[in-house]
């Protein structure tokens, strides 16, 4: 199985509308798992028709049984996280799930009950390859966990349908979500861009990927904006040993093929659609 991850370390560098090409590209040979779960976004492009829904529970939430509950305030006085009132509810976003409450209540009238914190989807998507995604619920966290439970899914359908190649759109920053992401990759691929925070990113999700020793690949968008500092991100790239796939020019209407729900590369004759045909054929190449 090949697993292919692009990242990017911060927003707004064209991470998913090249990710979206890719997919396209890949067509029915790829499965996609879109780990950018806190802002998943690759259904909006690959418009998946949901085969299957399955809830996603996390940690726990201390739940009252009325009937058995005295009203001793025993509860109230124990939580340190107020996430009891009054009147005897919880507030499931300030219970942290710790049980001390369950554990002193006279009448054994709180239990402890698994939190759905969000779901997660099996689509086939418009291109006619599987897409995996998920949903988090509001004040949900435990992103990592949900990006882990994505791969999984979308490791099962690659078995399933005989497929080895997985494309994954990888969790933004450098936290648990993106350590998520990376666990179990064999490339990755990380969208930079010519400004001086996009180079700057560039270098902390790869110190990042580093830990895992992958195979690294690089295209930087929008070259063109910043010549020097492109050679300075073009010169780390050589001394790291990370693999140059492109140069993208600036382009003011980069993001319209996505508001249209098209990619990069439905767009023919652009120079941009050549340049991401080409990336995917070295990814695939590096990859065999
Ligand atoms: S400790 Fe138990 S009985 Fe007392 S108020 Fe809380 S839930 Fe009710
Ligand atoms: S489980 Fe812990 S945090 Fe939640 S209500 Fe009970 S004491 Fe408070």
């Amino acid at each position: 199985m090949k697993e292919i991850v692009v990242i990017s370390g911060k927003g707004g560098t064209g991470k998913t509308s090249i990710t979206a090409s890719f997919a396209k590209l890949g067509a029915e040979e790829i499965v996609v798992a879109d780990c950018d779960v806190d802002a998943a976004d690759m259904h909006l492009v690959m418009s998946p028709e949901v085969i299957h829904t399955e809830d996603y529970y996390s940690g726990f939430v201390a739940k009252i049984d009325e009937n058995k509950c005295t009203q001793c305030g025993a509860c109230i006085d124990t939580c340190q996280f107020d996430a009891i009132s009054p009147e005897f509810n919880i507030n499931q976003y300030k219970c942290e799930g710790c049980s001390y409450c369950s554990e002193i209540c006279p009448t054994h009238a709180i239990k402890m009950q698994e939190l759905c914190i969000g779901q997660y989807f099996i689509s086939k998507s418009r291109m006619n390859n599987y897409l995996i995604h998920a949903k988090l619920g509001i004040g949900a966290d435990n992103t990592g966990k949900l990006v882990a439970m994505v791969k999984k899914e979308a490791r099962k359908i690659a078995e399933a349908n005989n497929l080895n190649t997985i494309l994954v759109d990888g969790s933004p920053g450098i936290g648990c979500p993106v350590l998520s992401s990376l666990t179990g990759a064999n490339l990755v691929c990380i969208v930079t861009e010519s400004s001086l925070s996009g180079f700057h990113d560039l270098q902390r999700v790869y110190e990042v990927a580093k830990r895992f020793k992958l195979k690294a690949c690089c295209i930087i968008n929008k070259h063109d904006l910043n010549t020097k500092l492109t050679k300075q991100i073009e010169d780390y790239l050589e001394k790291e040993g990370i693999i140059h796939l492109a140069n993208l020019p600036y382009m003011a209407n980069f993001s319209d093929a996505m508001v249209e729900g098209k990619t990069i590369v439905e767009k023919e004759n652009t120079i941009h659609s050549q340049l991401i045909k080409d990336s995917w054929q070295k990814i695939k190449e590096i990859v065999v």
